[in-house]
Formats: structure tokens, sequence, C-alpha cells
């Protein structure tokens, strides 16, 4: 279905064709139609980011006549900055909606500027409970003929006690009216609302009730308690382009964490409740122009905080209550993007996770703690891949170039690379070069799957290390792979790549290169065959296709790795050949790795 399909007028449909909306979401898809067709009201179970804004925005700015300079809808949302946010939203969608006011109220900033925007007349107020009701009370705000009623996130509207504004404010309206709930979870309390205020409510669900969104993989890394800090840097050093939000329990750890990321060189800032408003948005802002990679925040402090596009949802400690654990990694995956929520927990934790798992219905996947060398190896791909991607502004440069390459003459090529990789890169070689596995094992056998592993590497004192990112490396200890079993019912199959005795590689690097591949530490893993040039190995036949191509965004040990399926391979395959170049596909379409060098 198409926007133009809906029914939506002209002057709405320019607003969203401006902003490069092309096709409703599926909750704008199931919500405009009743709103256009037979205004009923309407609960919605939908996460932010899924378009619901739109969703509500669009066929109810449609209604709002302009000849009638009074209230004619009100937006109740939790936050100020979620209710920045819709005011900003429904402005744009009523760009070409000439002559719209709509005012957004909340605590926090001057009254008297917002009670002198009521008093010239507006079409839409956009609220917080605390504010509007404050308006009402002194009778600087009239509600008695607004048409439309919108309750934004009313689950965090109820767990931030406002039960008793959001009574008084619909005592303040007129009967008849349209009323829209949006909720992330539906509870007994949102059920009770929709009962008390509602007309027959149409409701409408985007996923499963309560569950997590569908595009979010939810994974958890499980250290010594300890270790949390250490390994919140791995999982921020492994993923170098993270934009994402570590979620902490308390202000004071909030502080701490986000101070100690700052003094080991991470683009971090923390966001909790002892900043001054100014403070707050000071670094809100900052996060939302990206010039922050890790906000550091209390779930209160992030809430209502409308960035898109994080890549990472980190929970440094896990939240008392799933319902939040559902908001903080609904942060990511908006808007059809793929996002990750990382737990970093410690092994008395895993009921929590069951608990939250049973809440979203939806498996964690249990994954090691990323290693040194393929934090290395990610740094190492992130770095060639912004050098080949950096701008080059030619007329400024060139007039030093003479100069740079009379500098480097007497360096090869090859020799010239691998120092320009080496000044970025040695910090995270020389940091992570004896780093020890921060992953443990879960108490319980059935807790967990990482039983089929053994750590055999040394532990490090716990100590917290300083980051990569601002030098003084300090030696974590050995990482370690271990012993594997295998399932025998699994269906297997087997995978070749580039990489074998040549470069030194052994069993344990093979099953550390497959298991980090997978992202799972209870992968089936078959017979290893190491040659000269390449090995092979067997692996389960359903992962092998995210392994391989896994393995094939990798290096190792300076060889960008070259993997593929092949069930016929016979070490054979490699040996007495002629040369030939790299990858070049023999008849039959296998490759050749005698040239892998
Ligand atoms: P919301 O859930 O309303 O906060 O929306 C999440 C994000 O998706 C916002 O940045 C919207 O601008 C964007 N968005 C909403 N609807 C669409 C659409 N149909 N096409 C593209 N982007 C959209």
């Amino acid at each position: 279905m198409l926007f133009t399909e809906m029914g939506l007028s002209e002057d709405i449909l320019m607003g969203i064709r401006e902003l490069g909306f092309e096709t409703p979401t599926p909750i704008q898809e199931k919500v405009i139609p009743i709103l256009i067709e037979n205004r009923r009201d309407i609960v919605g179970l939908a996460q932010t980011g899924t378009g619901k804004t739109a969703a509500f925005g669009l066929p109810l700015l449609q209604n709002i006549s302009l000849r009638d300079n009074y209230p004619q809808m009100l937006v109740l949302s939790p936050t100020r900055e979620l209710c920045l946010q819709i005011t900003r939203d429904l402005e744009n969608f009523s760009k070409f909606k000439n002559g719209i006011k709509i005012v957004a109220v909340y605590g926090g900033a001057s009254m008297d500027k917002q009670i002198s925007a009521l008093k010239q007349g507006v079409h839409i107020i956009v609220a917080t409970p605390g504010r509007i009701n404050d308006l009402l009370r002194r009778k600087k705000a009239d509600l008695s003929r607004i048409n439309s009623l919108v309750l934004d996130e009313a689950d965090e509207m109820l767990k931030m006690g406002f039960r008793e504004e959001v009574d008084a404010i619909l005592a303040s309206t007129p009967n008849e009216k349209n009323t829209l709930l949006f909720s992330a979870t539906m509870s007994a309390d949102i059920a009770n609302i929709a009962k008390s205020y509602m007309n027959d409510p149409v409701e409408v669900s985007i996923g499963t009730k309560n569950a997590g969104a569908d595009n979010v993989s939810h994974i958890y890394h499980m250290v010594h308690a300890k270790d949390r800090y250490a390994a919140l840097k791995r999982v921020a050093d492994y993923n170098p382009d993270v934009y994402g939000i570590v979620f902490c329990r308390t202000r004071q750890e909030t502080k701490e964490v986000a101070a100690s990321l700052m003094k080991d060189g991470y683009n971090a800032e923390a966001l909790h409740g002892d900043l001054t408003q100014a403070q707050r948005d000071y670094v809100m802002q900052k996060f939302r122009d990206r010039n922050l990679s890790l906000l550091v925040a209390t779930d209160v402090a992030a809430r209502g905080l409308d960035v898109n596009d994080l890549t990472h949802v980190i929970n440094y400690n896990l939240p008392d209550d799933s319902e939040n654990y559902t908001h903080r990694s609904g942060r990511t995956g908006r808007a059809g993007k793929e996002g990750t929520s990382v737990s970093i927990i410690h092994t008395k934790e895993m009921g929590k996770v069951r608990e939250i798992e049973r809440a979203i219905k939806k498996k964690f996947l249990p994954m090691p703690v990323p290693g040194g060398k393929e934090i290395c190896e990610r740094q190492l791909f992130s770095l060639i891949n912004r050098m080949t991607c950096a701008e080059v502004n030619h007329e400024q440069i060139d007039p030093y170039m003479g100069s740079v390459y009379e500098m480097l003459n007497d360096l090869s090529k090859e020799e010239l690379v691998k120092r320009f990789v080496s000044l970025e890169f040695n910090r995270f070689l020389n940091y992570y070069k004896n780093a020890v596995d921060l992953t443990v094992e879960a108490r319980s056998s059935k807790s967990s799957n990482f039983e089929r592993f053994e750590n055999d590497g040394s532990r490090n004192d716990g100590s917290r290390s300083r980051s990569p990112r601002n030098g003084s490396p300090r030696n974590e200890g050995d990482d370690s792979s271990s012993r594997r079993r295998r399932n025998s019912n699994v269906p297997m199959t087997r995978i070749i790549f580039n990489v074998g005795k040549g470069k030194e590689i052994s069993k344990k690097d093979i099953i550390e290169l497959l298991t980090s591949s997978a992202g799972r530490r209870d992968l089936d893993i078959g017979q290893i065959e190491i040659f000269k040039r390449a090995s092979s190995v067997e692996i389960d036949r359903k992962l092998a296709p995210k392994i391989i191509s896994e393995m094939n965004r990798r290096f190792y040990k300076g060889i960008k790795i070259d993997a593929e399926e092949n069930l016929e391979f016979k070490g054979n395959d490699f040996r007495d050949r002629d040369k030939g170049p790299r990858g070049k596909r023999r008849e039959g379409g296998k490759k050749r790795y005698e040239d892998a060098y």
C-alpha cells in the first residue's frame, strides 16, 4: 500500500514526501485507515521506532480545522524529550498545512512563554502530564473542545507516577472524542486505562505483545563481576563503529563507567539525573549529532531520547524488571534496521536472563566476550575501510606530495602500507597481545551452552586495565579457546579456507575462528584438517552460510580469509598442483588455494 492510496490530503502527502517517507510502516498501514475511515478509538501496542507518531499524526493532522482557533488535539507524552520530538514530527508532517499552530508544553522551561503561546491560539497541544495539569489548574489551557487525544508511551507515563495527572487531564476533555493510546507493553494498568477512558477500542499490535523488536538480536557475555568493565571495553573495541547507549542501574555507576571510559580514551559521556537540564540537553544533542559514540545512562535519564539508528544497546547491568529491558532494547533495531542488545552478566544472573527471555519471547544468544585476536582483526578491517573511503582533497594536498614522496622514497609499497597501518593499529596489537578470555562458564550445566568448552587461559587480576585507545597497554594474559565436542545428530558440511600450516594455524585457532564467526561457543565442529596452504573443517550445515560470510570479512595473520563450502574437498586437492592466481576457480567450481600466499 502507498501513502497516496490511504485517503490522506495533499498537503500532508507533500509533507511526508519531503521527509522521504515512501511506504507506510506496518503500524501506519493498520492505524491510518482506521482513523480516516471511521475514527475508532485505538490501543496501539508498538515500540518506539515503528513509526507510530506518523501513524496517529498524519490522519489526525488532516482533521484539524484551521478556521477554529482553539485546541482540537492533545498529545500527552511522558517526557520533555519525547514531547519535543513529537512536536517536531507533527510540524514536519504539516509543513504544507499553512497556518497550523502546534505548541509543546513541558516542565523545566518557562511557563510564561508557553502561556503566551496558548493565549495566541493553537490547534494542537503536545504536553507532559505535569505541566499541562498545572496549566489547567491555572486556567491557562482549554481542552474543552478537543476532538482527539493521544496518550503516547502510556506505560511509561504510568510508571513515572502520572496516573493522577492523567485522570485530571482527561476529566477536562469532552466525552465525545477520539482517544488513542500507545504503549510498548500491555499491562493490567494499561488495560484499566483503556477500559476507563476509551470507547470500544480496536487493538492494533505490531509484533507480539510484550515482545522485543523483531530485528534486535539479544546476546549476553558471561563474565566475573569484576571483569564487567573490561568486557564493556572489549564490546566497544570489537565494534569500531559502535553508536549506542550503555545502560547502568544507578547514577553513581553511570558516572563511574562514563568517567572510566572517557579516561580510557573512548568517546563517551554520562546522562543521569544529577545533571542540570542544560547539561542534559548538551549531552543529548552531542549524542544525536553523533559526536558521541557511547552514551552511558540510567533508564530514567534515557527515557524519551529520540535517537534512531543505534547500533547497540549495552546492558552494563541488567534492569530489575523485564519491561525496562524491553524499553532499553527497543532503542535499537528501529525503522527496519538491525540492532544488537548486549548484556554483560555474571554467573548468578542467568535466572534474570531467563525471566527476560520469557517476557520478550526471544532467546538470548550466549556469546564469548570478544577475544584479543578478533578485536584486532575487526579494528584492522575497519581501519583499512576508513583508509580506502577517505576523501582526498587533491587541490589542497597536491602541493605537499612532492616532498612527501621524497621522504618516503626508500620504502617499498609493502613497507609503506605496513607502517601506515601500524601507526594506528599498534596500540590494539600491544594491548590485546596476551588478552585473557574473560568469558566464564555458567554455574549450572543446563543454563548455558558454554559447558562444551573449557577455558584454559590464565586469568588477569581483575584490576582495571587501560584502553588501547590511549596507549599504556597492559597484558591481560593468554586468550584461549578450548576443547570441543560434537553432537553426532547435527547435519554437517565441510568448509575450506585459505589458511594452513604456512601461517602456523592450529586446531585451537581454527575452533576460535569458527566459534567467533558463528557468534557462539556451542558450535558443532567435526574433523579438522590442516594442510600447507589451507584448512578444511566440518561444521553444522545450518550455520555454514553465516560462518563463511563472517569468516570472509576477516583477516588471519595479514591474510584476507577466503572460505567456501566444499563437501567433495579432499586434502589431496592441494598437493602437487600448479601455481595459479589466488581464488581463481578451477573447472568444477572449486577454488585453488595453492597460491594463497
Ligand atoms: P517513531 O516510531 O514515530 O519515533 O518513528 C521512528 C522513525 O521512523 C522516525 O525517524 C520517523 O521519521 C521514521 N519514519 C516513520 N514513518 C516512516 C516511513 N513510513 N518511512 C520512513 N521513515 C519513517
